[in-house]
Formats: structure tokens, C-alpha cells, sequence
């Protein structure tokens, strides 16, 4: 009995350790502020927060393949990080651990119940030098979290097994409807699930597209809104396991309905309730190489316009002030802010499963369009990755208008809506990184 016992040991053992095996590493760090902060998202809010409704986190997924193929994905309880932290941890994280850019995938959640990470919509506040001080302090005690986690994450590897699904929620709505007629959403819930050696679950990545904010500019405790309470719930029932939140392409998407805690719970059960029924059913292995590609889209802006500036500078309103302030310093500088770098990245697993990610408040169609091109593809989309600086509208919003087309520019501090042909620039850069995860 104890000679068979061995052998079946050594066979499991040579199963995991074979070439081409995965391996996967789990960490995360509370990233919830000491004392009280200033939240970020919603210009209506006059003062800084008052207390902690739930811890907020980083948490990193680290996956390799045994062949060289590695990805980080690093999920947060942020509204969104700047280009400034992202570059920073990124340079990092390559020169440390030899992660390369394409290799790492930094995902917000959009909780507008989080901390201001400067430099990112500085437009929507003026604080004074004491919450100035400490915006800044906290954005790079996070950029130091950020690069520790994913080193912890690394370290952590361990021979693993991954499964996709997909689920549905629907509590997200399309939110131009009220004044643009019924517009689309995706009701998909992605689900990645990374097993142990023992075959218990270690990490649980799932996605959704939907504004986390049920809760509103009256909020101001610290939390990871609906995301944060779907992921509270799943790590209950599911002791061990780091659940991970991807948000997906949520630019014109918000939860309905909203507006108290008692409905974030609701929603983040609904969605928790929704990622329990696909680990519980029956899910595809993923197996396969870990190949990556990173690439960046120029976008430009409609052509700059000193007069509109000139004008906004006398405006009455204190938002177009803060931006006219923006673009005639550059101006006076002989600058023209004229184009947007804007990175797009794919992870793929073989044949098995594809993460699109896209920087940004990108809305919904971007990934309907992505998963109609890709139909053969299991694709999950993801928004709200690396930077967050501004929306990315579709080609139709970008014509309607409206906040996501055209009024979020003066919060995020650009100089007015994008050029026509966005959507196409960005597909072409989609295609281009998806060319290249697909040729192997
Ligand atoms: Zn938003």
C-alpha cells in the first residue's frame, strides 16, 4: 500500500512539474489610506473622507508557463492610476524582476470611493498644499506597494491548473439612454480560476462592465464600492482564495439601480452570486503557452483652438477655469497638446483564452466590436488597464457627444473631445497585438 501510495505522488508531482506547466503566485497589500483623504471621481464632493467602510487592495496574479511566457495582472480598488505611477512601476518591475511591459497588466476598478492618485483629475479639485502633500505622498507609497506586490507574487509561484467560464449579471445599464435613447451593454462575467497543486482554489479573476459607483457623491467613506463587496463575498465563501475584480469596458455603463451601501452590497452580491455559479458548473481547462503584446495608439484631439480657451478662462464655471488654465500655460509655452498615447495589450494562454486589455474609460462597444472580430476567440475585455486619463469614446458617442464624447475632457484636463476616427485607431493597434499573440 505505501509503494502504490509513492507511485501515485511521483506521477502527480511529474504531471505539474512537466515543461509547459503553469505556474501561478498570489499576493496582495492593503492600499487603504491612513487617515482621511480626499476620494477621487466626483467634482461635486467638498471635502476629504471620514472614514473606512472596507479595506481596499492590490492584488497580483503572477503566471508562467515553464517555457519563458510570464504576465502579471494586478487588479486594485483605485479609481484609476496616472501615467506617471504606471511608468514608474512598470520601469520597475522590469528592471528588478525582468518583467517586461507587455508583460504587466495593472487594472483599476473605478471605485470613486478610493484616494485621489495624482496626477490624475486634478482638474475636478483645488487643494490647498497640505492635501496636495499628501495626494502625492500616497501615489508613491503606492507606486513602492505596487512594485513589492508584484515581486511577492513571483516569489509565490507554484504549480498550478486554470479554468475559464462565463457568467451573466445584470444590474448594469447603459447610462446615455435618458438622453441618447436605449444604447448597448454587456451583461458577460468572465471567470478565471487558478487551482493549487491540492486542487483548492487560489485566486478567482473575474470581470464585469459597469461604473462601480452605486455609491455617490455623498460617499465619503474609503471602499472598493460594488467590486470591492463582490469580492469580499467570494473570498468568504471561498476561504484561501484572492479574488480578483477586472473591470471591463464600463465607460457608459452604470449600476442600477444606485445610491446608498446597502445596493453596493446588493450588486457586488449579485455579481458574486454570478462567479459562484461558474465555478460551480462546469469550466474550460486553459492551458498553453503565455504569449503578450503591448503596443500604443496615437489619438488625436479636434484641432487646438486658443480662442476657446481665451473665453473659458472668464467662464463663470470653475472646471473650464482649471482646464483654459491647463491648455494656455502649454500654450504660452509654445506647447499644442495634440495627441494621446494610448496603450492596448493582449495576453493569451494557446487557444484557450485571450485578455484584451484596454487603457482608459473605454465604453462598451469596444468590447462588443472586439468580441464580434475575434469571435473564435475566448476573450475577455478589459478597460480601465494601466492608465485611466480620460474616456475613449466609440465613433458614435465621439459624434453624439454628451459627457463620455466630449464634456469628461474638461475634468480629465485634455484640451476637447478626439479627432474623428478613434474607434479605428484603436482597432488597428487591437489588431496589431492580437496578430501577435496569435502567431505562435
Ligand atoms: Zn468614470
Amino acid at each position: 500500500m505505501r509503494w502504490m501510495f509513492f507511485v501515485f505522488v511521483m506521477c502527480g508531482q511529474m504531471a505539474f512539474a512537466g515543461e509547459g506547466a503553469i505556474r501561478a503566485g498570489v499576493a496582495k497589500v492593503s492600499i487603504t489610506p491612513e487617515g482621511s483623504m480626499w476620494l477621487n471621481g466626483y467634482a461635486a464632493r467638498n471635502e476629504p473622507s471620514r472614514g473606512v467602510l472596507h479595506d481596499i487592495w492590490a492584488k497580483a496574479l503572477a503566471l508562467e508557463d515553464g517555457k519563458g511566457g510570464r504576465v502579471v495582472i494586478v487588479t486594485m480598488d483605485l479609481l484609476g492610476l496616472s501615467y506617471e505611477i504606471v511608468e514608474q512601476v512598470a520601469r520597475q518591475a522590469d528592471s528588478l524582476y525582468g518583467i517586461r511591459r507587455e508583460q504587466l497588466v495593472l487594472n483599476s476598478s473605478h471605485t470613486h470611493a478610493a484616494p485621489m492618485v495624482w496626477p490624475c483629475l486634478d482638474v475636478i479639485y483645488d487643494l490647498g498644499p497640505e492635501d496636495q502633500r499628501k495626494v502625492s505622498l500616497y501615489g508613491q507609497e503606492l507606486a513602492a506597494k505596487l512594485v513589492k506586490l508584484i515581486g511577492s507574487a513571483l516569489q509565490a509561484l507554484a504549480p498550478a491548473t486554470l479554468y475559464t467560464g462565463r457568467g451573466s449579471a445584470e444590474f448594469a445599464i447603459n447610462r446615455r439612454e435618458k438622453l441618447f435613447g436605449p444604447g448597448p451593454i454587456d451583461h458577460d462575467v468572465p471567470v478565471l480560476k487558478v487551482a493549487g497543486a491540492d486542487g483548492k482554489i487560489a485566486a478567482i479573476l473575474f470581470g464585469y462592465a459597469c461604473h462601480n459607483t452605486t455609491l455617490v457623491e455623498t460617499n465619503f467613506l474609503v471602499s472598493g464600492d460594488y467590486a470591492g463587496f463582490a469580492q469580499l463575498a467570494l473570498e468568504q465563501i471561498y476561504p484561501g482564495a484572492q479574488a480578483m475584480f477586472l473591470m471591463g469596458c464600463a465607460g457608459d455603463q452604470n449600476p442600477s439601480p444606485r445610491g446608498t451601501e446597502e445596493l453596493a452590497r446588493t450588486h457586488g452580491q449579485a455579481l458574486a452570486d454570478a462567479v459562484q455559479k461558474v465555478l460551480s458548473g462546469e469550466m474550460r481547462a486553459v492551458r498553453g503557452a503565455v504569449h503578450t503584446a503591448y503596443t500604443k495608439a496615437e489619438l488625436s484631439f479636434k484641432p487646438f483652438d486658443v480662442n476657446i480657451y481665451q473665453r473659458e478662462i472668464v467662464s463663470d464655471n470653475k472646471f473650464l477655469q482649471r482646464r483654459a488654465k491647463l491648455m494656455l500655460d502649454a500654450y504660452n509655452r509654445g506647447w499644442q497638446p495634440g495627441r494621446l498615447g494610448y496603450p492596448v495589450q493582449a495576453v493569451r494562454f494557446g487557444r484557450d483564452l485571450t485578455i484584451l486589455a484596454l487603457s482608459d474609460e473605454v465604453t462598451v462597444e469596444y468590447a462588443l466590436r472586439a468580441k464580434r472580430e475575434f469571435a473564435g476567440e475566448n476573450l475577455f475585455v478589459a478597460g480601465y488597464s494601466n492608465e485611466v486619463m480620460c474616456y475613449i469614446p466609440s465613433e458614435r458617442i465621439l459624434k453624439e457627444g454628451g459627457y463620455e464624447g466630449e464634456e469628461s475632457m474638461i475634468y480629465y484636463g485634455f484640451p476637447g473631445p478626439f479627432a474623428a476616427g478613434v474607434e479605428d485607431r484603436v482597432f488597428d493597434a487591437i489588431r496589431s497585438v492580437m496578430k501577435k499573440v496569435r502567431a505562435h
